[in-house]
C-alpha cells in the first residue's frame, strides 16, 4: 500500500474529529501499536465473516496476536473460527519462499474447506519483504475460481483503527458490489419490507439476536452486516441498502461514506446499548426510509417494548439504585453506557475517556453534568486509587482489567469484546442490569476479604505471646 494511500484513510471526511489532537484518525506515533497494529484492527473488522477462510500471511506470532479475538457468533458455519496462517519462518523468508507457501495455503484452504472466499492478510514480514499479495490472489482466484481477497494493512502501518479503515477499503475494493441480492420474500404481515445494512456490529456474544427480531417484525430485512455474523454473500450486497447504520464504532465510516457517495444510500450513527438508544435508533431507519406507516408501527413497536423493559428492570432498578460505578472503556461506549447505567439508576463516578474522541467526551459532559471525572490514565495502580477516592461499587471495564479488580477483591463487569454475555437491545439491558446486581451482591468479595481462619488464628498467638511477655 502507497503512503498516500494510507495518508488519504487518516484523513476521513465523514469523521468531524479527524484532525483534532488524540482522535482515532491521528497519524501513528512511535509505540501507538502497542494497544493492536493495524493488521490486528483488520483481522478483528472481517474476522466475523462466518464462512470465509481467513489466511494471515506471516509468522505465527501475528495469527496469535488477532485470532479470536472478539467473541463474535455465528448462527451457522464457524470456518471463521479455524485460524490459518503461512506460519513463515526466518528461512521461508531468506529462500523467497514466502509467495509459494501463500499459494499452497490457499489451495489446502480451497481444496479442504470450500470456503466462499479466502481473505489473505498481510502481516510486516510479508509487507516488508515486497511480496505481491494483490498479484497472487489474482491467481488463485483463477485458478480456484474462489474469491480470494487481499487485506493489505500490515502491523506496521499504524494503529488498530486504521486497520478497521483499510478492511473497509478491501470490502469496498473487492466484496461490496459484486453480487445483487435475492428478491425479499413477502413479510408474513403482508407488510412492505425495506432492505437496511449494519457495519460496526460484531454480535458480541450473540447480542444482535436480541435485536433482529425487533427489525423482523417492522419489515426492515438486514441485507448484511460488517461484520457480525456475517457471510460473503451478504456482504457483496451491501450496496442495495435503503440505509446503513453505523453501530458504536466510527472506525469503518469510510465504508458507510462510500456508501453514500457510490451508492446514494443514507447513514446515521446509532447504538443498541441502552433503552433510549434502541428506540432511537429504530426511529431513525423509519424516519430515514420516510414511510409514515412504517413510522407509525415502529412507534408502536416501541412503547410495547419499552414498557415490558421497564417492567422486567424494575426490580434489578431497586438492587442498583445508587450504587457507584468507576467506568473504563473506550470510545462511543463510553457515553452509551453511562446512559445506560444512569437509566438504571447507578451513579457513574467516574469515566474513562482514552480512546474516546472531543465529540464522545462532549456527550459525557451533557450526560453526567460538568463536574463529570474523567481519567485518561488507565494503568492499575491509577484504576484502584480511583475506585477507593470516589467510593466505588463496581469496576466495569475491559477483560484486560479482570485481574486488576481480582487482585484487588472488587466487583468487576466486563464490557469489552472479550464479555461472555450480550446487552444490546432492550432485552440486553435487562442482561446488564441482572450481571451488574448478581457481581455486586456477590457473596464473594466479603469471603475473599475476610482474613483466613489460619491467619486469624496466628495472629491471636503473636498477641498472646506479647501480652504473655
Ligand atoms: S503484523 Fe506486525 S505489528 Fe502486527 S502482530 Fe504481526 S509483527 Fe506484530
Amino acid at each position: 500500500m502507497k503512503a498516500s494511500e494510507i495518508q488519504a484513510l487518516l484523513d476521513e471526511p465523514a469523521c468531524r474529529h479527524n484532525h483534532k489532537e488524540k482522535s482515532g484518525c491521528a497519524r501513528p506515533k512511535p509505540g501507538s501499536t502497542a494497544g493492536g497494529c493495524a493488521f490486528d484492527g483488520a483481522q478483528i473488522a472481517l474476522l466475523p465473516i462466518a464462512d470465509v477462510a481467513h489466511i494471515v500471511h506471516g509468522p505465527i506470532a501475528c495469527s496469535g496476536n488477532a485470532w479470536d479475538n472478539r467473541g463474535a457468533r455465528s448462527s451457522g458455519v464457524a470456518l471463521y473460527r479455524i485460524g490459518m496462517t503461512t506460519d513463515l519462518s526466518e528461512t521461508d523468508v531468506i529462500m523467497g519462499r514466502s509467495e509459494k507457501r501463500l499459494f499452497h495455503a490457499i489451495r489446502q484452504a480451497v481444496e479442504n474447506h470450500r470456503p466462499a472466499a479466502v481473505f489473505v492478510y498481510a502481516t510486516c514480514v510479508t509487507a516488508l519483504i515486497g511480496d505481491d499479495l494483490e498479484a497472487i490472489c489474482k491467481a488463485a482466484s483463477e485458478r480456484w475460481k474462489t474469491p480470494v481477497i487481499p487485506i493489505d494493512a500490515a502491523g506496521f502501518y499504524g494503529t488498530k483503527n486504521l486497520g478497521n479503515r483499510l478492511a473497509g477499503e478491501a470490502m469496498l475494493k473487492y466484496v461490496i458490489g459484486t453480487a445483487e441480492p435475492e428478491p425479499a420474500r413477502p413479510h408474513p404481515a403482508g407488510i412492505p419490507t425495506y432492505d437496511v445494512s449494519l457495519i460496526g456490529e460484531y454480535n458480541i456474544a450473540g447480542e444482535f439476536w436480541k435485536v433482529a427480531p425487533l427489525f423482523d417484525e417492522l419489515g426492515l430485512r438486514i441485507l448484511g452486516t460488517l461484520s457480525g455474523d456475517a457471510r460473503f454473500c451478504e456482504v457483496q450486497t451491501l450496496h442495495r441498502a435503503r440505509v446503513t447504520m453505523v453501530v458504536c464504532a466510527k472506525a469503518l465510516l469510510n465504508v458507510a461514506r462510500k456508501l453514500r457517495e457510490n451508492y446514494g444510500i443514507p447513514f446515521f450513527e446509532g447504538s443498541f446499548y441502552g433503552v433510549q438508544d434502541t428506540s432511537n435508533a429504530l426511529r431513525d431507519f423509519a424516519r430515514i426510509i420516510g414511510d409514515a406507516d412504517l413510522m407509525r408501527r415502529t412507534e408502536a413497536l416501541i412503547a410495547r417494548e419499552e414498557t415490558r423493559a421497564n417492567a422486567a428492570l424494575q426490580p434489578w432498578r431497586e438492587r442498583l439504585k445508587g450504587k457507584r460505578v468507576l467506568l473504563y472503556t473506550g470510545g462511543v461506549k463510553s457515553w452509551s453506557i453511562v446512559s445506560a447505567l444512569q437509566d438504571l439508576g447507578m451513579v457513574v463516578v467516574a469515566t474513562g475517556t482514552k480512546k474516546s474522541t472531543e465529540e464522545d467526551k462532549a456527550r459525557i459532559l451533557e450526560l453526567m453534568g460538568p463536574e463529570a471525572k474523567m481519567i485518561d490514565d488507565g494503568n492499575p495502580r491509577a484504576l484502584l486509587s480511583a475506585y477507593r477516592k470516589y467510593q466505588a461499587d463496581i469496576l466495569i471495564a475491559g477483560g484486560r482489567n479482570l485481574y486488576t479488580a481480582l487482585k484487588a477483591r472488587i466487583p468487576f463487569l466486563d464490557i469489552n469484546q472479550e464479555r461472555e454475555f450480550g446487552y444490546a437491545g432492550y432485552e440486553g439491558m435487562t442482561e446488564l442490569a441482572k450481571q451488574l446486581a448478581l457481581s455486586i451482591e456477590s457473596p464473594v468479595w466479603k469471603a475473599v476479604r475476610t482474613p483466613a481462619p489460619w491467619a486469624l488464628e496466628k495472629r491471636a498467638a503473636v498477641e498472646g505471646d506479647a501480652l504473655a511477655a
